[in-house]
């Protein structure tokens, strides 16, 4: 993803902190606390500059969002996005999802989302995947029972690997759709990569998922 350099971003998100929460570690397994109230909370690893997030927050005012992002530039346009859109159901990170278990505690979060993962598709940087086992591990202990993974990209070689993984790790497949926009799916809310991607003619896949207990 493209950033822009902002060198105002961390004043910026100081003066935000109240939607990009600090200290994440802090938090672990309080997360509802932070909200204000007792609501599920989903999550979005990589959420990029937010699109995703607020379409699901005003689809699903019953849920809390929370959406990591490594990337400065990048939260700063998904916060921007956030204040405008008014809604209080949303919150962000600015952090490594490296180990999520360190921001969240076992069975903390009701739903996971990955979109448009970064591929990674030299074999030396498999571990770098989201959907490498190593994270699998991680998103088995922070999901709660009912917790489903949910997983969409363009990328072919990436999804094919996921599912792979996903089978591997002995996860069970709910959905597996080789062409999300050809259904009418009114309830898919496009990322903006999604968007990009399909406007040139892309095929979208998509993979629902849940650990089995
Ligand atoms: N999900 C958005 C979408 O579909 O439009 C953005 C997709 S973009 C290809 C991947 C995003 O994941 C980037 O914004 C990148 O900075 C973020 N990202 C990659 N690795 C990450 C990590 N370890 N922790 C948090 N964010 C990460």
């Amino acid at each position: 993803m493209r950033q822009r350099h902002k060198p105002w971003a961390d004043e910026f998100l100081l003066e935000n902190n109240h939607l990009v929460i600090p200290s994440a570690t802090e938090h672990r397994q309080n997360w509802q606390k932070v909200f204000g109230n007792d609501k599920p909370i989903h999550l979005e690893v990589g959420t990029g500059k937010g699109q995703f997030l607020i379409g699901m927050a005003k689809q699903y005012p019953e849920i809390n969002f929370i959406g990591i992002e490594i990337a400065k530039s990048v939260i700063v346009s998904a916060t921007e996005k956030v204040i405008d859109s008014g809604l209080d159901n949303i919150l962000l990170l600015n952090e490594d999802a490296s180990d999520l278990r360190e921001i969240f505690g076992e069975n903390e979060i009701a739903g996971l989302y990955l979109n448009f993962s970064d591929p990674w598709p030299k074999n030396r940087h498999e571990k770098r995947r989201l959907t490498y086992h190593s994270f699998l591990e991680q998103y088995e202990e922070i999901l709660d029972q009912n917790g489903e993974l949910i997983f969409k990209t363009d990328n072919r070689g990436l999804f094919e690997y996921s599912l792979v993984s996903f089978n591997n790790y002995g996860l069970k497949l709910e959905e597996v759709n080789l062409d999300l926009h050809a259904i009418d799916d009114e309830t898919n809310v496009m990322t903006e990569y999604e968007e990009k991607f399909s406007s040139k003619g892309q095929v979208i896949y998509r993979c629902k998922a849940r650990f089995e207990s």
